[in-house]
């Protein structure tokens, strides 16, 4: 019995494979490197480089691996870059999707963890947002994740076949023991940008917006730490292999901060002051986004360990940290 993480190599799966093999688990990796490292994988996990839609290569590890869950992580994530490609992301995230499933499905594979996100909202009408809102992406982003979403729910309609669908809110931050963390050079997050701030690797921080309807005219966010949201995956695998059913849900504590709280956090973890300039809203940024989080604590055994702003920004410094010493050093 082994499990398939798929973007294993990248941020948030390098923290599932490390929650996943902290408890003794087999695990397979399948990720193309095009934006995951081959150091962020433990030598201990099987690491196969190759494309996670590869409905053959699929095949053959389910059988080889004796894989009973998959965990797709892999697919693209930079919402901007969805704009101007949106087909790019239909191909990576839904096209992608869709052969994994009909792999999983080919190969008696039962159990499937989906990374989907808060970005099948669209704006929120209104918060904490419950997984029952209303579906309205306002990017070819969100709009990826939630078509897999739909073929999820008629594929498990149809087939011996259930899943769990994680809305992921804001994650942040990086694994408390220091073995991985944010790594994509092109990250734009708040979080990583005022750490690299911080570090006085950029030279200022723009704040994308102050004139929101929000208690300090900046946007609210519900920032996860990916320890915790790992630990969630663990929860939705349990279940998902006890016979649970089909479901879906959000990803985050409950509670929103500010990008000005944001910046707080990260300047008191640096001990520095982050030079930040009053920048124009950024488009489509909602003003507040916060999860609502009944069901995921009704339906998986979660309990969060490292909800604390401060606790989050001061782990995503240390990795920026330790990244730049890998630069120096190279
Ligand atoms: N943000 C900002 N400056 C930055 C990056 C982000 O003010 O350099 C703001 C952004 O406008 C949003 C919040 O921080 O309101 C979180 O943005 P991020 O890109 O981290 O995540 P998103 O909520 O867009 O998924």
């Amino acid at each position: 019995m082994s499990v398939l993480v798929t973007g294993g190599a990248g941020y948030i799966g390098s923290h599932m494979v490390l929650a996943l093999m902290d408890r003794g688990e087999e695990v397979v990796v399948l990720d193309n490197l095009s934006t995951g490292h081959k150091w962020a994988v433990p030598q201990s996990a099987n690491l196969v480089v190759g494309e996670a839609g590869d409905e053959k290569l699929v095949g053959q590890l389910i059988k080889h691996y004796k894989i009973d869950a998959i965990a797709h992580f892999a697919g693209s994530i930079v919402v901007p870059d969805s704009v101007t490609d949106p087909l790019g992301y239909y191909h990576n995230n839904t096209v992608t999707s869709r052969a994994l499933m009909a792999a999983a499905i080919a190969g008696g594979v039962q159990n499937f963890i989906f990374s989907s996100t808060a970005a099948v909202y669209g704006a929120a009408k209104s918060n904490p947002i419950g997984e029952d809102a209303d579906l309205a992406p306002i990017s070819p982003y969100g709009s990826s994740k939630m078509m897999t979403e739909i073929m999820l729910q008629d594929a498990a309609a149809a087939h011996d076949f259930r899943y769990t669908a994680l809305r992921y809110f804001n994650v942040a931050g990086a694994d408390p023991k220091g073995r991985s963390g944010q790594s994509t050079p092109r990250a734009t997050h708040l979080i990583k940008m005022a750490a690299q701030t911080a570090l006085g690797d950029r030279p200022r921080l723009d704040i994308f917006g102050t004139d929101y309807d929000t208690p300090d005219g900046t946007c609210v966010r519900d920032y996860i730490h990916v320890t915790d949201l790992a630990a969630a995956h663990l929860q939705a695998l349990d279940r998902l292999r006890g016979g649970g059913d089909s479901v879906v849900l959000n990803c985050g504590y409950g509670r929103g901060f500010s990008v000005r709280d944001v910046i707080a956090a990260v300047e008191k973890a640096a001990q520095t002051k982050i030079n930040v300039r009053e920048a124009p809203r950024r488009a489509g940024d909602p003003p507040a986004l916060v999860a609502g989080v009944e069901a995921i604590f009704k339906t998986l055994n979660w309990s969060p360990a490292h909800d604390d702003l401060d606790e989050i920004a001061a782990s995503a410094l240390a990795w920026e940290c330790h990244l730049r010493s890998l630069d120096h050093a190279a």
